[in-house]
C-alpha cells in the first residue's frame, strides 16, 4: 500500500459539476481571450472587464456544488489524514466544499480579492461587488481578484516540491498537462520514485510521462478507485 497519496486536480474534475475547463471551451474563455482575462496586461488594460469576468466566475463557483469526484477524494482523506494531499489549479474552492482539508490552491482562489497597493486581503463577500472595479477600505487602491494569472508565479511552490518528492502515488485527474509548471509536477514525483497516474476522458500532452493513464470522467472513475484504497488502507 502506499504511504503518501498526492493529487493534483484541474479543471476537468470540476466539469461534471457544471463549470467549464478552459481547453475543452476552443481556446476562448466564456467568450474571451485568455490575454484579456487571465494576465496582468489584460487587467492593467481594462480592469472592469476583468472585474466582469471573476464576479461571473465567482458567482457561479459559489452555485456549483461538488460531484462524485471531489467527495471521493475528501473520503480518502478521512482515512489517510496527514498521508493525503491535494494541490489544486483550480479556484473554485470545490475541494472544500466536499470536505477536503489538506488542499494547495496554487492559481489562488475566486472567494478572495486583495489589494493591489497594500495586498490587503478580503473576502468577496465583503466587498462592494456592485462597483465596477472594487477598491481597498484601507488605501482606496483598486483591489483585484486573488487570482494567480499567467505570467504570475503560482503559491505554494515549495510546499509543493516537498510533497512532490516524499509521494508514494502521484495522481493527476482532470488537467490538461499544458499549463506549466503543474504539468511538469510528474517528472518530480517520477524522478522521486512515486507511481504516477492520469485520470482523463482524453490524453493529457504530457500522457508519456505516467506510468498509467486511464481514459475516464473523473466522477466515474474516482468513487470506485477511492473506494479499494481505502478497503486496502483498512485490511
Ligand atoms: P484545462 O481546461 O486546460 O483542461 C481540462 C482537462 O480536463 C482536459 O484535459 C480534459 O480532457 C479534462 N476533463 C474534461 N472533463 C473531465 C472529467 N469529467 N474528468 C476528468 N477530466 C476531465 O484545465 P487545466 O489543465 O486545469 O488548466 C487550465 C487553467 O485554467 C488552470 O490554471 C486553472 O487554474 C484554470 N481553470 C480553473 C477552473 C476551475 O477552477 N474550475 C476552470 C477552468 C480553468
Ligand atoms: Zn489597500
Amino acid at each position: 500500500m502506499s504511504k503518501q497519496i498526492l493529487v493534483l486536480t484541474g479543471a476537468g474534475i470540476s466539469a461534471e459539476s457544471g463549470l467549464k475547463t478552459f481547453r475543452d471551451s476552443g481556446g476562448l474563455w466564456e467568450d474571451h481571450a485568455i490575454e484579456d482575462v487571465a494576465t496582468p496586461e489584460g487587467f492593467a488594460a481594462d480592469p472592469e472587464l476583468v472585474w466582469r469576468f471573476y464576479k461571473m466566475r465567482y458567482q457561479q463557483a459559489e452555485q456549483a456544488r461538488p460531484n462524485a469526484g471531489h467527495y471521493a477524494l475528501a473520503e480518502l482523506e478521512e482515512v489517510l489524514g496527514e498521508q493525503f494531499h491535494i494541490i489544486t489549479q483550480n479556484v473554485d474552492g470545490l475541494h472544500q466544499k466536499a470536505g477536503s482539508k489538506r488542499v494547495l490552491e496554487m492559481h489562488g482562489r475566486l472567494k478572495r480579492c486583495f489589494c493591489t497597493d497594500c495586498h490587503k486581503r478580503y473576502e468577496m463577500s465583503r466587498t462592494d461587488l456592485s462597483l465596477p472595479v472594487p477598491v481597498c477600505d484601507a488605501c482606496r487602491s483598486v483591489l483585484r481578484p486573488d487570482i494567480v494569472w499567467f505570467g504570475e508565479i503560482p503559491y505554494y511552490l515549495s510546499e509543493i516540491d516537498q510533497l512532490l518528492r516524499n509521494c508514494d502515488l502521484f495522481l493527476v485527474i482532470g488537467t490538461s498537462g499544458v499549463v506549466y509548471p503543474a504539468a511538469g509536477f510528474v517528472l518530480t514525483a517520477r524522478y522521486h520514485g512515486a507511481r504516477t497516474i492520469s485520470i482523463n476522458p482524453n490524453e493529457p500532452a504530457n500522457n508519456t510521462h505516467f506510468d498509467e493513464c486511464i481514459q475516464s470522467k473523473a466522477g466515474d472513475f474516482l468513487p470506485s478507485f477511492v473506494a479499494e484504497l481505502k478497503q486496502q488502507v483498512l485490511t
